[in-house]
Parts: structure tokens; sequence; C-alpha cells
């Protein structure tokens, strides 16, 4: 496999200007590890600071600019994005293994995203009320909030910064963007399309750099309002603490341990279908993988064994090769997690279905056969979220064990019913305890203008997405006048 070209440039993004860090980091593409796909600089707390500084400085006066201004900044953002959506689908395949037609599509959705806020920045309106007293006028109108920190995890390296980007600008928010330390060159060439887009300085800034130091920096700011965190419930609870402490306001997108009900008159290869694609398609490095598959016990036997002959059928291999389904885990770190979880559940009596072995390709990368168990409600794969191939089958007598079942969790992002039963579909779409239900639909895979987020341990604050986005990226200011 040839090796693509090392982006060396990348940089800090603060005020309006590249910057240089004391310290450099490099980002290693995961199908075969000894290409190096970035080598970038890791900002330290002060680099963040000047950042946020100069955000907020910016902000008096982007806070006024025009709607029309914002929508042509998001616009042309938007256009370069979907202009550029495969060689940026390729850096992204190379930056953390997603497959290519994946990549692509994500870059794509990123285009999306910043076409769809910039219509946004222009429908804001308010609201008109009737007062109470005689002669009064009341209005609700929205203003920006002020200086957002947005923190992102690497799985989705351009739509979920996208998804936070564009809102923050289109609702007249200044940002500090720090992406995830194993995707820097895609939080780069984002932060390079956007610092081209005529923004004024000090509105948009990148640092890039680790949660701990960079990431703990915004958290820690009193210049930051907004606080936009998408990773892991344990990060997530410290940065709710923290911005609760100061005030700040704060949106948190977790991890899930999203169920795939499947029912008796289900169509089981329709079923199956949409259990191989919600729990192994990105390895289930997704927050809205479905990693227990509860299955009612009269299909049980058969939909297990078709789902492993799918299985066995996967292509896994290098994220780039035509005709692969699955690429590589995203770092070492995570194939040996997965690879521990194997152990857990082996250890812990759950039945062994298929896969779940490191495998070997032509090149040195984190590959691993997709594993699938025969679960009890009480094994550790049946309640923590794995982040990995690993997907466990759950028996239920009928309809409401398996309702049960799935809301038998501390996380309600995402769940799922293959089902003919309209009346089954429908009572599930209110009673799954979640924030988003799929009715013959994987749990992963949503649309960019639709309202995302979860609820219980799975998320906090307002809604990402769509119209809804600006209940976080607004706050709302009420007015009476004596007219
Ligand atoms: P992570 O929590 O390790 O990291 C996410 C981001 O937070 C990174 O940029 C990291 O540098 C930063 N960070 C870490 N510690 C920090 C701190 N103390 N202060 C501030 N920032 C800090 O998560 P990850 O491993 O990158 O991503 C995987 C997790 O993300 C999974 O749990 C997955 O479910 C979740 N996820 C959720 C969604 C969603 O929308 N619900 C989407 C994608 C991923």
């Amino acid at each position: 496999m040839i090796h693509g070209e090392i982006h060396q440039n990348v940089r800090q993004y603060i005020n309006g200007r590249w910057e240089t860090s004391a310290t450099t980091g490099v980002s290693a593409n995961p199908s075969d590890t000894s290409e190096v796909v970035a080598e970038y600089a890791r900002a330290d707390r002060r680099q963040v600071e000047s950042a946020i500084r100069a955000a907020a400085d910016a902000f008096s006066h982007w806070s006024h600019s025009t709607p029309q201004r914002r929508a042509d900044v998001l616009d042309r953002i938007g256009t370069e994005l979907l202009a550029r959506k495969d060689e940026l689908g390729l850096l992204l395949a190379r930056e953390v293994g997603k497959t290519l037609p994946e990549a692509v599509a994500e870059a794509a959705r990123a285009g999306q995203v910043f076409k769809f806020f910039a219509g946004e920045a222009l429908r804001g309106g308010g609201e008109n009320m009737a007062s109470l007293r005689a002669g009064v006028q009341v209005d609700v109108t929205r203003e920006p909030v002020g200086v957002a920190g947005l923190i992102t995890p690497w799985n989705s390296p351009l739509a979920v910064p996208a998804t936070k980007i564009a809102p923050a600008l289109a609702h007249g928010n200044c940002v500090v963007f720090k992406p995830a330390e194993l995707a820097p060159a895609c939080g780069w060439t984002l932060a390079e399309i956007i610092s081209r887009a005529a923004l004024p300085a000090g509105v948009f800034n990148l640092v890039m750099g680790s949660g701990r130091e960079a990431g703990q920096a915004l958290v820690d700011s009193p210049l930051v309002d907004a606080l936009s965190f998408t990773g892991s419930a344990r990060n997530g609870e410290r940065i709710l603490q923290a911005a609760a402490a100061r005030r700040a306001k704060v949106q948190l997108e977790m991890g899930g341990k999203n169920a795939l009900v499947v029912l008796a008159d289900a169509d089981i290869d329709h079923a199956v279908d949409c259990a191989v694609q919600g729990a192994y398609f990105s390895n289930g490095q997704r927050c809205t993988a479905s990693s227990r598959l509860i299955v009612e016990a009269a299909v049980h036997d058969a939909f297990v064994s078709r789902l492993r002959d799918r299985l066995k059928a996967l292509k896994i291999g290098h994220a780039l090769e035509r005709g692969v389904d699955v690429g590589p885990l995203v770092d070492e770190e995570r194939l040996a997690r997965s690879l521990a979880w194997v152990g857990i559940a082996r250890e812990e009596g759950a039945e062994h279905v298929w896969g779940g072995e490191p495998l070997q390709r032509a090149t040195a990368g984190h590959y691993m056969s997709p594993a699938l168990f025969l679960a009890t409600p009480g094994h550790r794969i049946a309640r923590e979220e794995i982040f990995g191939p690993l997907a466990c089958v759950l028996r239920a007598a009928d309809y409401d064990e398996a309702l049960a079942l799935c809301n038998d969790t501390p996380s309600g992002l995402s769940a799922g019913i293959c089902t003919n039963s309209l009346k089954h579909a429908m009572h599930f779409r209110r009673h799954a305890e979640v924030g988003m239900t799929m009715v013959n639909l994987p749990t992963a895979g949503v649309d960019f203008h639709a309202p995302f987020g979860g609820r219980k341990g799975s998320g906090y604050g307002p809604r990402e997405q769509g119209r809804h986005a600006a209940e976080f990226y607004t706050t709302v200011k009420t007015g009476y006048m004596l007219a």
C-alpha cells in the first residue's frame, strides 16, 4: 500500500495566526502503523488561554455581525468541504481507519452541516406575545452565548466538529475548538478551511493537545461561556461538575449501551443486516453502536446462526482497500481493550459464538475479527460500553421482557426494534428510555438536520443538530416595552 503525504505543518490557529507549540505529537495510520499521517503541535495551557482571550475579544464584534455575513461564511466552508470530500475522506480513512466510502460520506456530511447552518443563520427569529398589561409589548429574542469551547472525540473527526462549530458560528458565538489527539490532521484541515472563510481574527480558534492539559484549560476558563463535549461518560461527568461550579452552559454527548430488539415477527435477514451495520461497522466505535442484541426466544437460534454466517463473511482489512467492510481499530490501546473484553466475556461464562481474535494483514495494523457472544443481563459485556467490535445476544421471552431488558441500562442514547407489528413498533417508540428510536433500522446512522442526543447517562443539556442546536448556542432575552 502506497503511503500518503505526511501533514507536517499542523499548527494551532489562534487569533487569526498559525502558531507552533513547545511540544509536538504524531498521528499514525491504524491500517499501517509504519505510516505517519501528521506531526502536530500540542498546545499547553498558556496557548489555550490566549485562544480563549482572542475569542472573548472578538465576541462583541462577531455577535453583532449580520445574518447574511454569517451565512456567507458558513456557505463558503460547506462548499469547500463538499468539493474536497474525496481528498478529506482519504485523510480521515488514513487517520482513524474508517473505510474509504464511510470516510468520504462523513466529509460530505460535514459540508452539508455547514450548508444547513448557513440557512439557520438567516432563519433566526423571535416571538411576539400579547402582554397582560395594556399598552405593553412583549417579545422574545435569542442572542449568542459568548465563547464556545468545543471538545470532540476521534471517531467522527470531521462530522462531530462540524456539528458543533457550524451552529456556534451561525448563532454569533466565537469558538475555541479542541479536536481529539488521535485525529489532529482532520481537525487541522477543517480549521484550515475555516481560516480562509473571511472570519475576523479570534472568532474561530484551533487548539490541539491533550485532554488533560488543553481540554482542561477550556473547561476551567471563566471566559468560556458554553462547553460542548462529545466523548466518554467519565470525562463528561468531570466536565459537568466543573462547568456547573462556574455556571457555564454545558452540553454533553457521551457513550451508549444501545440495544437492538428483534421480535419473532421481524424479517430476520433484515434484522441481521441491522445488527451487522449497527454493531460492527466502524468496528463498533460509534456512540450509537448496538452492542446488545435482544432477540425473542422463538427466533433466537435462527438469528444467531444467520448473524454468525454474516460475520464470517465480513472482510476486515486496510481501510483504503476496495471491498473492505471494516477497517482496523483506531489504535493499539483500543485493540488491546477490545481483546480484553473478549477475555472478560469468556471468564464470566458468556457463550462464544464467533470471532474476537487479533488478525494479521499485509500491513501492520490494529485488526480484529468481529466478536459475538450469548450473554445474560448480568454479564459485563451486556452492561458496559465496549466501543469495539463485540456484541452480545440476550434472549427475551416476549416483547415485554425485551423492552424491559432494553431499558435496563444507565445509558439512553439510541434503541432499535425490528418487527412487523405496528402495535409493538409504536409502543417501543413511546417507551424506550432513549433520545433516539429506530424501527427496522440500525441503531447507528442519523440525519444531520434532526435533533441528536441521549437521555440518562448518555447525554446532558440541549440536543445537538438541526434547529434544536439553537437551544444551546443562544440565550433567550425577553423584552417588555410600553408603546
Ligand atoms: P474521550 O472522553 O477520551 O475524549 C473526548 C475528548 O475529550 C478528546 O478531545 C479529549 O482530549 C478530551 N478530554 C479528555 N479529558 C479531558 C478533560 N479532562 N477535560 C477536557 N477535555 C478532555 O473520548 P474518546 O475516546 O475520544 O471517544 C470515545 C467516547 O466518545 C465513547 O464513549 C463514545 O460513546 C463517545 N462518543 C459519543 C458520541 C455522542 O454523540 N454521544 C459521539 C461519538 C463518540
